[in-house]
């Protein structure tokens, strides 16, 4: 029973800013959510995590955007230190399910993250990683992919996510 239940928008809580983790929050129940978070998300199947997705409210998230599935990433206060162009994505999120939109964001960044042990590194990354970085770390910030989409067509996507509940309710 590790699978986690994930926040799906218009829930307020994924409006939450996350907070840095700290040291002391290093501790084996952090280690287990990792675990967890990776099986919710492997499962769900997705590419990408965000704590804010599943109500923790740390700025920490978890991602795998290779084919195989075996190139699990942790990224535990992810900064952008660096981006360049522009690229444009057919997004999709587990918060939003069904949904996908084009979201135009940067091309090529470099991230600065602690691993899962607490241990800094620098990312370079582009494409879909970059992508789903960018995407994950909104998350953090209490930010959704459908905020890039008009007024109109964000109200079109909650009433179709609304409609998608009823149904399966
Ligand atoms: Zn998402």
């Amino acid at each position: 029973m590790a699978k986690l239940s994930i926040l799906e928008f218009p829930d307020p809580r994924l409006r939450t800013r996350a907070r840095l983790v700290a040291p002391a929050d290093f501790t084996p129940a952090f280690q287990q959510l990792l675990d967890d978070m990776f099986e919710t998300m492997y499962e769900a199947p997705g590419i990408g995590l965000a704590a804010t997705q599943v109500d923790c409210h740390l700025r920490f998230m978890v991602m795998d955007v290779s084919e195989e599935k075996n190139a699990p990433r942790v990224f535990i206060n992810p900064e952008i230190i660096h981006s360049d162009g522009h690229q444009v994505y057919q997004e999709g999120c587990l918060s939003v399910p069904g949904i996908f939109a084009d979201v135009t964001r940067a091309n090529q960044i470099t991230v600065r993250a602690l691993d899962r042990q607490g241990k800094s590194f620098d990312l370079e990354a582009d494409g879909l990683l970059a992508v789903c970085i960018q995407h994950e770390m909104d998350h953090l910030d209490g930010k959704v992919f459908v905020d890039y989409l008009s007024p109109l067509k964000r109200e079109m996507v909650r009433k179709k996510l609304a409609k998608q509940r009823r149904e399966s309710a």
